[in-house]
C-alpha cells in the first residue's frame, strides 16, 4: 500500500490503533481536532482523555470479563494497558489511574514515535480519496460535520445521536417457573418461531406497586448539553411513559394482549413485562420498552421486584446518553471496514461498544487489521472464545436484529460474559470430585471460560505472528 493509514480522533481507541500499526512497522498519521475544536465533554488536548470516571473497572482476570480485556490487551503489546498499569492509583480490584498522568503519558509514546505522526486539525468530512486505509475513531462526540458526511454516506437512520438503552438480562437468571416463552398471538413473524419472548406477568396491585415506585424513584441527571438534543422520538423512558398515566406503560410495552401465562391459564395477567433475544447465543434477553434514565441502584431494585426476575443478573442496566455511533451489524464486515466504502474502517465507541476499555480494545483490533492488509496480508478476526473476538463479533455480527425490527435495535454494549460461546461442558465439580453448587458452579464457570480465551488468544496470536 502506498502511503501512510490515517486515523481520525487520537482518543482511547485511535490511539491505541496507532500504536498498534506503528508497531507491526508500519506510518500512521493521527488526526485529531482538539484543540482546534473541543468537544463538549473533554476539557485539553492530550491524547486519550478520560472525559469523566478515571477507573478502567476490574482488574480481575480469572472472574470479570473486562479484567479479561485488560489480560488480553496487555498480552498484544497495549500502549493504553501500559500507561494505565503506570499510573494506576489504588482502587482495590479495579485498575483505576491519574487522569492526567495516564492521558500525557499516551501523548508522550506517541508523539515520540518515528512512524506516528500527530496532525490538529478537524476532518469535517469524508477524508479525501487518496487516504488509501482510514480508521474512523472519533468516538460518542464526533464532531457534527463529520457525523454528517457519515450520516449521508450510509443512510441517516444508521447512524444513531442518542443511545435509549434497556436493561439486558442473563437469560439463565431469569425464573422459567414464573415466565414462559410466547410472541404475542403466537406470530412467527417473519424470523421467529411463535415462542421468541419471555413474558413475565404482574396482577393488578403489582402493576400499580410497580408504576407508583417507578415513578417515585431516581433518574440520572442529563448534562445540560444533552438537555438540547431531541431524542424522544419513539425511545420514551419507561419512568417517563409512566409520569403521563398510571395505565399508559400497560397500553404500551407493558400491555397485557395476545399471551396467556403458561403456568396459570386460567389467570389474565393485568400487565407483561416482554425480554426479547438479544444476541445469536440466545444468552442475553433485553426487556422491551424499558430504555430508562434511572439511576443503575435504582433499576436493580425495581426491576427485580418484577415476577421471574427477583434473582436477575444484569447484563447491563438501561441508559440515555449522547452518543454517535452506526448501527455496525449493518455496515460494517468482520474487519471493521464500511461494506460500502472498504477503505473505510471504523472503530472505539462509534461502532457500538461502550467504555474505555472497549473501545481502546477495538481500536487495538482495527489497528492490527489494517496493519495486515497494508502488508497485503489478511488477519482473521481473534476468535470469538475471546473478550476481543466477543465484542467483536457483537459488534459486526452477533447482535440479533429484533424480530419487529428497527433502526434503533442495536444498541452499545460493555463486554461481558454473556456475549462468550458457552462452553462445551460445564464445570459440574471441583479438584476434589465435589459436585459444584450455587456461587461456586458460576465462578467455576467464569474461570473455565477466561482460561479458555487466553489459550485461544496465545494460539491466535502465534498463529498469525503478531508480536
Ligand atoms: C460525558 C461522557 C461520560 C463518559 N463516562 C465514561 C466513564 O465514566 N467510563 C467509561 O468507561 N466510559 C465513559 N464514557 C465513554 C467513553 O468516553 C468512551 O467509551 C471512550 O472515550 C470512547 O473512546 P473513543 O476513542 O471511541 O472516543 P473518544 O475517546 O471520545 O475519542 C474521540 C476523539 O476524536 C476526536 N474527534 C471527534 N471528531 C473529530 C473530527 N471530525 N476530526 C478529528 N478529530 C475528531 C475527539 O476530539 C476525540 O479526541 C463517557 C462518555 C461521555 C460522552
Amino acid at each position: 500500500m502506498q502511503g501512510p493509514i490515517h486515523i481520525i480522533g487520537a482518543g482511547l481507541a485511535g490511539s491505541e490503533a496507532a500504536w498498534q500499526i506503528a508497531r507491526q512497522g508500519m506510518p500512521v498519521v493521527l488526526h485529531e481536532m482538539r484543540p482546534v475544536r473541543m468537544t463538549e465533554a473533554h476539557r485539553g488536548e492530550a491524547c486519550a482523555e478520560l472525559v469523566c470516571s478515571n477507573s478502567f473497572r476490574s482488574d480481575d482476570a480469572e472472574y470479570n470479563a473486562v479484567g479479561l480485556l485488560h489480560a488480553e490487551m496487555r498480552r498484544l503489546g497495549s500502549l493504553i494497558l501500559r500507561a494505565a498499569d503506570a499510573h494506576q492509583v489504588p482502587a482495590g480490584g479495579a485498575l483505576a489511574v491519574d487522569r492526567d498522568a495516564f492521558s500525557a503519558r499516551v501523548s508522550a509514546e506517541l508523539s515520540a514515535h518515528p512512524l506516528i505522526e500527530i496532525r490538529r486539525e478537524e476532518i469535517a468530512g469524508l477524508p479525501p480519496e487518496d487516504w488509501a486505509s482510514v480508521i474512523i475513531a472519533t468516538g460518542p462526540l464526533t464532531s457534527a460535520a463529520l457525523a454528517e458526511a457519515v450520516g449521508a454516506l450510509t443512510g441517516e437512520a444508521q447512524l444513531a445521536f442518542f443511545d435509549a438503552i434497556a436493561p439486558i438480562v442473563h437469560r439463565d437468571s431469569i425464573d422459567m417457573s414464573v415466565a414462559w416463552f410466547q410472541s404475542r398471538y403466537d406470530r412467527a413473524g417473519p424470523g421467529g418461531s411463535g415462542a421468541d419472548y419471555i413474558n413475565c406477568p404482574l396482577g393488578r396491585e403489582q402493576y400499580h406497586a410497580f408504576i407508583d415506585a417507578l415513578v417515585a424513584a431516581d433518574s440520572a441527571p442529563l448534562r445540560d448539553w444533552e438537555r438540547t438534543t431531541p431524542y424522544f422520538d419513539g425511545c420514551l423512558p419507561i419512568e417517563v411513559m409512566a409520569e403521563r398515566g398510571v395505565e399508559t406503560p400497560r397500553h404500551g410495552p407493558m400491555k397485557p394482549f395476545g399471551l396467556t401465562n403458561r403456568h396459570q391459564p386460567g389467570v389474565k395477567p393485568y400487565a407483561i413485562v416482554q425480554l426479547r433475544q438479544d444476541n445469536q447465543l440466545a444468552t442475553l434477553f433485553n426487556m422491551v420498552g424499558f430504555q430508562t434514565r434511572l439511576k443503575h441502584g435504582e433499576q436493580i431494585r425495581l426491576f427485580r421486584t418484577i415476577p421471574g426476575l427477583e434473582r436477575a443478573e444484569f447484563a447491563r442496566l438501561g441508559g440515555i446518553h449522547r452518543n454517535t455511533f452506526i448501527n455496525s451489524p449493518k455496515l460494517l464486515d468482520e474487519r471493521l471496514r464500511l461494506r460500502a466504502a472498504p477503505r473505510l474502517r471504523f472503530a472505539g465507541q462509534i461502532v457500538g461498544c461502550e467504555g474505555y476499555v472497549e473501545s481502546a480494545g477495538l481500536g487495538l483490533v482495527a489497528g492490527l487489521f489494517a496493519s495486515a492488509e497494508a502488508r497485503g496480508a489478511t488477519l482473521p478476526p481473534p476468535p470469538p472464545t475471546t473478550a476481543l473476538g466477543a465484542l467483536l463479533a457483537h459488534v459486526t455480527g452477533g447482535h440479533l436484529a429484533t424480530i419487529d425490527a428497527g433502526p434503533r435495535s442495536f444498541q452499545p454494549m460493555n463486554v461481558n460474559f454473556g456475549l462468550f460461546p458457552p462452553l462445551a461442558t460445564s464445570p459440574a465439580r471441583d479438584r476434589d470430585g465435589t459436585r459444584l453448587r450455587g456461587t461456586e458452579k458460576v465462578l467455576a464457570k467464569k474461570k473455565a471460560l477466561t482460561t479458555r480465551a487466553l489459550a485461544d488468544l496465545d494460539a491466535w496470536r502465534e498463529a498469525h505472528a503478531i508480536a
